[in-house]
Protein backbone atom coordinates (compact mmCIF):
# COMPACT_ATOMS: atom_id res chain seq x y z
CA UNK A 1 0.00 0.00 0.00
CA UNK A 2 1.04 3.74 -0.65
CA UNK A 3 1.95 5.88 2.10
CA UNK A 4 -0.28 8.83 1.90
CA UNK A 5 0.83 12.04 1.65
CA UNK A 6 -0.90 13.56 4.25
CA UNK A 7 -0.15 17.72 3.68
CA UNK A 8 -1.03 16.90 -0.40
CA UNK A 9 -4.03 15.22 0.75
CA UNK A 10 -4.98 17.89 3.36
CA UNK A 11 -4.31 20.52 0.33
CA UNK A 12 -6.67 18.01 -2.10
CA UNK A 13 -9.46 18.27 0.82
CA UNK A 14 -9.86 21.99 0.95
CA UNK A 15 -9.65 22.12 -2.57
CA UNK A 16 -12.80 19.68 -2.54
CA UNK A 17 -14.50 21.87 0.37
CA UNK A 18 -13.39 25.27 -1.62
CA UNK A 19 -15.63 23.83 -4.40
CA UNK A 20 -12.83 23.86 -6.70
CA UNK A 21 -13.64 20.17 -7.58
CA UNK A 22 -14.65 18.73 -9.83
CA UNK A 23 -12.63 21.36 -12.05
CA UNK A 24 -12.93 22.23 -15.73
CA UNK A 25 -12.37 19.08 -16.70
CA UNK A 26 -14.67 17.75 -14.42
CA UNK A 27 -12.31 15.93 -12.52
CA UNK A 28 -11.98 15.28 -8.36
CA UNK A 29 -8.31 15.20 -8.73
CA UNK A 30 -7.34 12.43 -10.86
CA UNK A 31 -10.46 10.80 -11.00
CA UNK A 32 -13.83 11.88 -13.29
CA UNK A 33 -13.52 13.21 -16.59
CA UNK A 34 -16.01 12.88 -19.62
CA UNK A 35 -14.51 9.38 -21.17
CA UNK A 36 -16.98 9.99 -23.97
CA UNK A 37 -17.42 9.25 -27.73
CA UNK A 38 -16.88 12.20 -29.81
CA UNK A 39 -20.75 12.38 -30.56
CA UNK A 40 -21.47 12.40 -27.00
CA UNK A 41 -19.55 15.62 -26.04
CA UNK A 42 -21.92 17.98 -27.53
CA UNK A 43 -25.08 16.47 -25.19
CA UNK A 44 -22.54 16.23 -22.07
CA UNK A 45 -21.22 19.97 -22.18
CA UNK A 46 -24.89 21.15 -22.83
CA UNK A 47 -26.34 19.18 -19.17
CA UNK A 48 -23.28 21.08 -17.47
CA UNK A 49 -24.01 24.02 -18.66
CA UNK A 50 -27.88 23.27 -17.39
CA UNK A 51 -26.68 22.21 -14.31
CA UNK A 52 -24.75 25.47 -13.39
CA UNK A 53 -27.08 27.55 -14.49
CA UNK A 54 -30.41 25.46 -13.07
CA UNK A 55 -29.10 24.24 -9.64
CA UNK A 56 -28.46 27.93 -8.21
CA UNK A 57 -31.47 29.16 -9.52
CA UNK A 58 -33.98 30.57 -7.00
CA UNK A 59 -37.17 29.74 -9.07
CA UNK A 60 -35.42 26.05 -9.75
CA UNK A 61 -34.72 25.32 -6.12
CA UNK A 62 -38.45 26.41 -4.69
CA UNK A 63 -39.32 24.17 -7.63
CA UNK A 64 -37.56 21.49 -6.36
CA UNK A 65 -38.00 21.85 -2.75
CA UNK A 66 -41.60 21.80 -3.38
CA UNK A 67 -41.36 18.29 -4.84
CA UNK A 68 -38.97 17.48 -1.84
CA UNK A 69 -41.75 18.41 0.80
CA UNK A 70 -44.63 17.83 -0.09
CA UNK A 71 -44.17 14.77 -2.64
CA UNK A 72 -41.34 12.81 -0.99
CA UNK A 73 -42.13 14.09 2.60
CA UNK A 74 -38.60 15.82 3.00
CA UNK A 75 -37.22 16.08 5.48
CA UNK A 76 -36.93 12.17 6.20
CA UNK A 77 -36.55 11.48 9.80
CA UNK A 78 -33.86 10.91 11.94
CA UNK A 79 -34.43 7.63 14.23
CA UNK A 80 -32.71 7.10 17.40
CA UNK A 81 -31.90 3.49 18.00
CA UNK A 82 -31.72 2.48 21.58
CA UNK A 83 -32.09 -1.24 21.71
CA UNK A 84 -29.24 -1.33 19.05
CA UNK A 85 -26.75 0.96 20.77
CA UNK A 86 -27.48 -0.87 23.92
CA UNK A 87 -26.36 -4.31 22.08
CA UNK A 88 -23.29 -2.43 20.34
CA UNK A 89 -22.06 -0.49 22.99
CA UNK A 90 -22.35 2.66 20.94
CA UNK A 91 -24.85 5.79 20.51
CA UNK A 92 -26.51 4.82 17.09
CA UNK A 93 -28.83 7.36 14.80
CA UNK A 94 -30.47 5.82 11.14
CA UNK A 95 -31.34 8.36 8.67
CA UNK A 96 -34.52 7.40 7.12
CA UNK A 97 -34.57 7.26 3.36
CA UNK A 98 -36.48 4.51 4.12
CA UNK A 99 -39.29 6.71 4.83
CA UNK A 100 -38.63 8.65 1.48
CA UNK A 101 -41.48 8.26 -1.54
CA UNK A 102 -40.57 5.08 -3.15
CA UNK A 103 -39.00 3.82 -0.33
CA UNK A 104 -35.49 5.12 -0.85
CA UNK A 105 -33.13 7.79 -1.19
CA UNK A 106 -33.25 6.70 -5.21
CA UNK A 107 -36.01 9.55 -5.70
CA UNK A 108 -34.39 12.77 -4.37
CA UNK A 109 -31.89 12.01 -7.79
CA UNK A 110 -34.36 11.30 -9.72
CA UNK A 111 -37.06 14.11 -9.13
CA UNK A 112 -34.33 16.38 -9.41
CA UNK A 113 -33.00 15.46 -12.43
CA UNK A 114 -36.43 15.24 -14.13
CA UNK A 115 -36.95 19.04 -13.08
CA UNK A 116 -33.61 19.65 -14.38
CA UNK A 117 -35.08 17.82 -18.28
CA UNK A 118 -37.85 20.01 -17.85
CA UNK A 119 -35.95 23.13 -17.73
CA UNK A 120 -34.00 22.20 -20.11
CA UNK A 121 -36.81 21.72 -22.37
CA UNK A 122 -36.64 17.99 -23.15
CA UNK A 123 -39.43 15.94 -24.31
CA UNK A 124 -38.83 12.59 -23.19
CA UNK A 125 -36.21 10.86 -20.83
CA UNK A 126 -34.45 8.10 -20.97
CA UNK A 127 -33.07 5.82 -18.14
CA UNK A 128 -31.35 2.40 -17.62
CA UNK A 129 -31.84 0.22 -14.48
CA UNK A 130 -30.32 -3.14 -13.27
CA UNK A 131 -32.46 -4.40 -10.24
CA UNK A 132 -35.24 -1.25 -11.14
CA UNK A 133 -35.23 0.63 -7.74
CA UNK A 134 -33.57 3.55 -10.34
CA UNK A 135 -36.11 2.77 -12.17
CA UNK A 136 -38.70 2.81 -10.69
CA UNK A 137 -38.57 6.19 -8.79
CA UNK A 138 -37.23 7.58 -12.50
CA UNK A 139 -40.78 6.43 -13.56
CA UNK A 140 -42.60 7.85 -10.53
CA UNK A 141 -40.86 11.22 -11.04
CA UNK A 142 -41.43 11.67 -15.06
CA UNK A 143 -44.99 10.71 -14.18
CA UNK A 144 -44.96 13.30 -11.56
CA UNK A 145 -43.96 16.10 -13.96
CA UNK A 146 -45.49 14.88 -17.04
CA UNK A 147 -42.61 13.64 -18.83
CA UNK A 148 -42.77 10.27 -20.99
CA UNK A 149 -40.20 7.59 -19.75
CA UNK A 150 -38.26 5.21 -21.86
CA UNK A 151 -36.53 2.32 -19.24
CA UNK A 152 -33.62 0.31 -20.88
CA UNK A 153 -33.83 -2.62 -19.01
CA UNK A 154 -31.57 -6.12 -19.13
CA UNK A 155 -33.72 -9.37 -20.69
CA UNK A 156 -31.89 -10.92 -17.75
CA UNK A 157 -32.78 -8.45 -15.10
CA UNK A 158 -36.35 -7.79 -16.66
CA UNK A 159 -36.81 -11.59 -15.68
CA UNK A 160 -36.06 -11.41 -12.04
CA UNK A 161 -36.89 -8.23 -11.44
CA UNK A 162 -40.54 -8.73 -12.28
CA UNK A 163 -42.48 -6.56 -9.75
CA UNK A 164 -40.43 -3.60 -10.46
CA UNK A 165 -41.06 -4.07 -14.07
CA UNK A 166 -44.88 -4.02 -13.22
CA UNK A 167 -44.61 -1.09 -10.89
CA UNK A 168 -42.75 1.16 -13.83
CA UNK A 169 -44.81 0.44 -16.11
CA UNK A 170 -48.30 0.99 -14.00
CA UNK A 171 -46.26 4.27 -13.44
CA UNK A 172 -46.46 4.75 -16.79
CA UNK A 173 -42.88 4.21 -18.03
CA UNK A 174 -42.41 1.83 -21.24
CA UNK A 175 -39.89 -0.65 -20.13
CA UNK A 176 -37.76 -1.89 -23.36
CA UNK A 177 -36.07 -5.32 -22.55
CA UNK A 178 -32.20 -5.20 -24.04
CA UNK A 179 -31.04 -8.78 -25.42
CA UNK A 180 -27.65 -7.06 -26.64
CA UNK A 181 -24.10 -7.30 -24.67
CA UNK A 182 -24.35 -9.03 -21.24
CA UNK A 183 -28.48 -8.57 -21.36
CA UNK A 184 -27.77 -7.16 -17.73
CA UNK A 185 -27.12 -3.30 -16.70
CA UNK A 186 -24.22 -2.80 -18.45
CA UNK A 187 -26.35 -3.40 -22.03
CA UNK A 188 -28.77 -1.32 -20.43
CA UNK A 189 -26.55 1.55 -20.05
CA UNK A 190 -24.97 1.40 -23.70
CA UNK A 191 -28.67 1.35 -24.81
CA UNK A 192 -29.72 4.34 -23.09
CA UNK A 193 -26.37 6.08 -24.05
CA UNK A 194 -27.63 4.85 -27.95
CA UNK A 195 -30.89 6.74 -27.66
CA UNK A 196 -29.48 10.28 -26.17
CA UNK A 197 -27.38 10.50 -28.67
CA UNK A 198 -30.06 9.94 -31.23
CA UNK A 199 -31.03 13.31 -30.07
CA UNK A 200 -29.50 14.96 -26.95
CA UNK A 201 -31.39 17.74 -27.41
CA UNK A 202 -35.26 16.59 -27.12
CA UNK A 203 -34.34 13.47 -24.84
CA UNK A 204 -32.96 13.68 -21.66
CA UNK A 205 -30.72 10.60 -20.13
CA UNK A 206 -31.59 10.51 -16.30
CA UNK A 207 -28.40 8.21 -14.69
CA UNK A 208 -29.07 6.56 -11.17
CA UNK A 209 -26.03 7.37 -9.21
CA UNK A 210 -23.22 9.10 -8.80
CA UNK A 211 -21.38 7.52 -11.44
CA UNK A 212 -21.06 8.58 -15.52
CA UNK A 213 -19.00 11.71 -17.00
CA UNK A 214 -19.23 14.81 -15.99
CA UNK A 215 -21.10 16.76 -14.74
CA UNK A 216 -22.96 13.32 -13.24
CA UNK A 217 -21.35 12.27 -10.42
CA UNK A 218 -21.24 16.41 -9.54
CA UNK A 219 -25.54 16.75 -10.46
CA UNK A 220 -26.35 13.57 -8.45
CA UNK A 221 -23.87 14.21 -5.57
CA UNK A 222 -25.77 17.86 -5.26
CA UNK A 223 -29.22 16.14 -5.29
CA UNK A 224 -28.58 13.74 -2.44
CA UNK A 225 -26.34 15.46 -0.35
CA UNK A 226 -29.40 16.88 1.07
CA UNK A 227 -29.61 14.05 3.25
CA UNK A 228 -26.34 14.63 5.01
CA UNK A 229 -27.63 19.06 4.90
CA UNK A 230 -30.65 17.24 7.18
CA UNK A 231 -29.41 14.01 9.30
CA UNK A 232 -26.32 17.30 10.72
CA UNK A 233 -28.98 19.26 11.30
CA UNK A 234 -30.98 16.75 13.03
CA UNK A 235 -28.26 15.57 15.20
CA UNK A 236 -27.76 19.07 16.23
CA UNK A 237 -31.00 20.15 16.93
CA UNK A 238 -31.97 17.12 19.04
CA UNK A 239 -29.03 17.79 21.49
CA UNK A 240 -26.64 14.86 20.03
CA UNK A 241 -24.18 16.79 18.58
CA UNK A 242 -21.67 15.59 15.68
CA UNK A 243 -21.37 11.91 15.19
CA UNK A 244 -17.94 10.35 16.17
CA UNK A 245 -18.59 8.37 12.73
CA UNK A 246 -20.84 8.26 9.39
CA UNK A 247 -21.35 4.68 7.87
CA UNK A 248 -23.24 4.13 4.69
CA UNK A 249 -23.33 1.54 1.84
CA UNK A 250 -21.64 2.09 -1.57
CA UNK A 251 -22.98 0.54 -4.77
CA UNK A 252 -22.47 3.76 -7.26
CA UNK A 253 -22.21 5.86 -4.44
CA UNK A 254 -24.82 7.97 -4.11
CA UNK A 255 -26.65 7.58 -0.88
CA UNK A 256 -23.04 7.36 0.83
CA UNK A 257 -21.73 10.55 -0.98
CA UNK A 258 -25.22 12.70 -0.03
CA UNK A 259 -24.84 11.70 3.52
CA UNK A 260 -20.70 12.37 3.93
CA UNK A 261 -21.09 16.13 2.48
CA UNK A 262 -22.03 17.49 4.90
CA UNK A 263 -19.27 16.08 7.25
CA UNK A 264 -15.85 16.24 4.89
CA UNK A 265 -15.18 19.31 6.71
CA UNK A 266 -15.60 18.08 10.63
CA UNK A 267 -12.11 16.86 10.38
CA UNK A 268 -13.14 15.02 13.82
CA UNK A 269 -16.18 12.94 12.36
CA UNK A 270 -14.81 9.74 10.81
CA UNK A 271 -16.45 8.45 7.56
CA UNK A 272 -16.90 4.69 6.48
CA UNK A 273 -18.32 3.63 3.31
CA UNK A 274 -19.16 -0.09 3.31
CA UNK A 275 -19.10 -2.33 0.09
CA UNK A 276 -20.06 -5.32 -0.68
CA UNK A 277 -17.69 -8.39 0.59
CA UNK A 278 -20.33 -10.82 -0.87
CA UNK A 279 -19.20 -14.65 -0.36
CA UNK A 280 -15.35 -14.26 -0.54
CA UNK A 281 -12.43 -12.15 -1.54
CA UNK A 282 -11.98 -13.33 -5.35
CA UNK A 283 -12.74 -11.70 -8.06
CA UNK A 284 -16.54 -12.64 -9.22
CA UNK A 285 -17.42 -13.59 -5.88
CA UNK A 286 -18.11 -9.92 -4.39
CA UNK A 287 -18.78 -6.01 -5.70
CA UNK A 288 -15.72 -4.39 -3.47
CA UNK A 289 -14.53 -2.05 -5.93
CA UNK A 290 -12.65 0.30 -4.13
CA UNK A 291 -11.45 -2.18 -0.89
CA UNK A 292 -10.49 -4.51 -4.32
CA UNK A 293 -10.26 -2.67 -7.40
CA UNK A 294 -8.02 -0.75 -9.91
CA UNK A 295 -7.81 2.72 -11.76
CA UNK A 296 -9.50 2.56 -14.83
CA UNK A 297 -12.26 3.97 -17.03
CA UNK A 298 -15.80 2.84 -17.02
CA UNK A 299 -18.91 4.36 -18.01
CA UNK A 300 -17.36 7.44 -19.09
CA UNK A 301 -15.02 7.86 -15.70
CA UNK A 302 -11.74 7.54 -14.99
CA UNK A 303 -12.27 6.10 -11.17
CA UNK A 304 -11.49 2.76 -9.42
CA UNK A 305 -13.06 -0.91 -10.71
CA UNK A 306 -12.71 -4.27 -10.81
CA UNK A 307 -10.74 -5.95 -13.77
CA UNK A 308 -9.30 -8.79 -14.60
CA UNK A 309 -5.51 -9.36 -15.42
CA UNK A 310 -6.53 -8.58 -19.20
CA UNK A 311 -8.25 -5.65 -18.48
CA UNK A 312 -11.77 -7.06 -19.04
CA UNK A 313 -14.59 -6.04 -16.78
CA UNK A 314 -15.37 -8.40 -13.84
CA UNK A 315 -18.78 -10.31 -12.83
CA UNK A 316 -20.10 -8.98 -9.50
CA UNK A 317 -21.99 -10.41 -6.99
CA UNK A 318 -24.36 -9.24 -3.85
CA UNK A 319 -26.95 -10.71 -1.87
CA UNK A 320 -28.11 -7.01 -2.86
CA UNK A 321 -28.80 -6.24 -6.33
CA UNK A 322 -28.36 -2.18 -5.65
CA UNK A 323 -24.56 -3.23 -4.41
CA UNK A 324 -23.85 -5.36 -7.56
CA UNK A 325 -21.97 -3.57 -9.65
CA UNK A 326 -18.45 -3.11 -10.80
CA UNK A 327 -17.63 0.61 -10.54
CA UNK A 328 -18.07 3.61 -8.51
CA UNK A 329 -18.29 6.90 -8.49
CA UNK A 330 -15.03 9.31 -9.14
CA UNK A 331 -15.74 11.06 -6.16
CA UNK A 332 -15.53 8.10 -3.84
CA UNK A 333 -12.49 6.94 -5.38
CA UNK A 334 -10.45 10.95 -4.42
CA UNK A 335 -11.93 10.53 -1.25
CA UNK A 336 -9.91 7.18 -0.52
CA UNK A 337 -7.16 7.80 -2.26
CA UNK A 338 -6.63 11.42 -0.05
CA UNK A 339 -7.87 9.44 2.92
CA UNK A 340 -10.81 11.25 4.24
CA UNK A 341 -13.37 8.10 4.04
CA UNK A 342 -12.70 4.56 4.84
CA UNK A 343 -14.07 1.87 2.81
CA UNK A 344 -14.69 -1.60 4.40
CA UNK A 345 -16.93 -4.34 3.21
CA UNK A 346 -19.42 -6.33 4.88
CA UNK A 347 -20.02 -10.15 3.73
CA UNK A 348 -23.77 -11.24 2.56
CA UNK A 349 -24.01 -13.17 5.66
CA UNK A 350 -22.41 -10.38 8.20
CA UNK A 351 -25.57 -8.12 6.07
CA UNK A 352 -28.37 -10.80 6.28
CA UNK A 353 -27.30 -10.86 10.26
CA UNK A 354 -27.72 -7.48 10.25
CA UNK A 355 -30.56 -7.33 8.71
CA UNK A 356 -32.53 -9.37 11.42
CA UNK A 357 -30.99 -7.85 13.98
CA UNK A 358 -32.46 -4.07 13.08
CA UNK A 359 -35.66 -5.35 12.31
CA UNK A 360 -35.84 -7.48 15.54
CA UNK A 361 -34.31 -4.54 17.81
CA UNK A 362 -36.15 -1.48 16.28
CA UNK A 363 -38.85 -2.33 13.90
CA UNK A 364 -37.32 -1.45 10.61
CA UNK A 365 -36.54 -3.94 8.20
CA UNK A 366 -33.68 -2.07 5.68
CA UNK A 367 -32.98 -2.83 2.13
CA UNK A 368 -30.31 -5.41 1.96
CA UNK A 369 -27.71 -2.69 0.70
CA UNK A 370 -28.53 -0.44 4.07
CA UNK A 371 -28.21 -3.80 5.95
CA UNK A 372 -24.27 -3.62 4.91
CA UNK A 373 -24.13 -0.20 6.43
CA UNK A 374 -25.51 -1.41 9.31
CA UNK A 375 -22.89 -4.99 9.46
CA UNK A 376 -19.83 -2.70 8.94
CA UNK A 377 -21.30 0.12 11.47
CA UNK A 378 -21.59 -2.89 14.38
CA UNK A 379 -18.55 -4.02 13.62
CA UNK A 380 -16.84 -0.97 13.80
CA UNK A 381 -18.49 -0.04 17.36
CA UNK A 382 -17.57 -3.11 19.28
CA UNK A 383 -14.12 -2.79 18.42
CA UNK A 384 -14.58 1.43 19.06
CA UNK A 385 -16.80 1.65 22.68
CA UNK A 386 -18.79 4.05 23.37
CA UNK A 387 -19.17 6.13 20.12
CA UNK A 388 -21.77 7.76 18.38
CA UNK A 389 -22.73 6.86 15.23
CA UNK A 390 -24.82 7.83 12.09
CA UNK A 391 -25.95 5.33 9.71
CA UNK A 392 -27.61 6.07 6.39
CA UNK A 393 -30.45 4.17 6.22
CA UNK A 394 -30.35 4.29 1.98
CA UNK A 395 -34.04 2.35 1.64
CA UNK A 396 -36.60 -0.17 3.26
CA UNK A 397 -36.48 -3.97 2.53
CA UNK A 398 -40.20 -5.00 1.68
CA UNK A 399 -38.27 -5.44 -2.08
CA UNK A 400 -35.88 -7.72 -0.95
CA UNK A 401 -38.64 -10.51 0.43
CA UNK A 402 -38.59 -12.60 -2.33
CA UNK A 403 -34.57 -13.14 -1.64
CA UNK A 404 -35.24 -13.12 2.04
CA UNK A 405 -37.56 -15.94 1.67
CA UNK A 406 -34.44 -18.12 0.76
CA UNK A 407 -32.59 -16.84 4.00
CA UNK A 408 -34.60 -17.97 7.25
CA UNK A 409 -34.69 -15.61 10.43
CA UNK A 410 -31.39 -16.35 11.86
CA UNK A 411 -29.78 -18.62 9.47
CA UNK A 412 -26.92 -16.33 8.24
CA UNK A 413 -23.60 -17.60 9.65
CA UNK A 414 -22.61 -14.36 10.90
CA UNK A 415 -19.02 -15.79 12.36
CA UNK A 416 -18.43 -17.12 8.70
CA UNK A 417 -18.91 -13.15 7.77
CA UNK A 418 -16.66 -12.18 10.35
CA UNK A 419 -14.28 -15.01 9.68
CA UNK A 420 -14.21 -13.89 5.79
CA UNK A 421 -13.60 -9.91 7.05
CA UNK A 422 -10.47 -10.94 8.97
CA UNK A 423 -9.36 -12.68 6.62
C1 LIG B 1 -29.62 1.59 -5.28
C2 LIG B 1 -29.50 1.48 -3.82
C3 LIG B 1 -28.24 1.59 -3.15
C4 LIG B 1 -26.94 1.70 -3.88
O1 LIG B 1 -26.78 2.83 -4.68
P1 LIG B 1 -25.87 4.06 -4.26
O2 LIG B 1 -25.83 4.88 -5.49
O3 LIG B 1 -24.52 3.52 -3.87
O4 LIG B 1 -26.51 4.74 -3.12
C5 LIG B 1 -28.23 1.57 -1.77
N1 LIG B 1 -29.37 1.41 -1.05
C6 LIG B 1 -30.57 1.29 -1.65
C7 LIG B 1 -31.77 1.13 -0.79
C8 LIG B 1 -30.68 1.32 -3.03
O5 LIG B 1 -31.88 1.21 -3.61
Amino acid sequence: MAIPDTANSKALLDKLLAGEFPDGDGRFGAYGGRYVPETLIPAVTRLAEGVARFLPDPEFRKRLDDELHNWIGRPTALTHAPRLSARWGADVWLKREDLAHTGAHKINNAIGQALLAQALGATRIVAETGAGQHGVASAAACARIGLPCVVYMGEIDVGRQAPNVDRMRRLGAEVVPVTSGDRTLRAAIDEAIRDWVADPVGTYYLLGSAVGPHPYPYLVRELQSIIGKEARAQLIERGAGLPDAVFACVGGGSNSIGLFHSFLGDAQVRLFGVEAGGRGSALGEHSATLSAGNPGVLHGAYSILLYDADGQIQETHSVSAGLDYPGVGPEHAFLKQIGRVDYLTASDNEALAALDECCAAEGILPALETAHALAGARRWARQNPGMRILIGLSGRGDKDMPILAQHPVGSADEAAGERHAAA
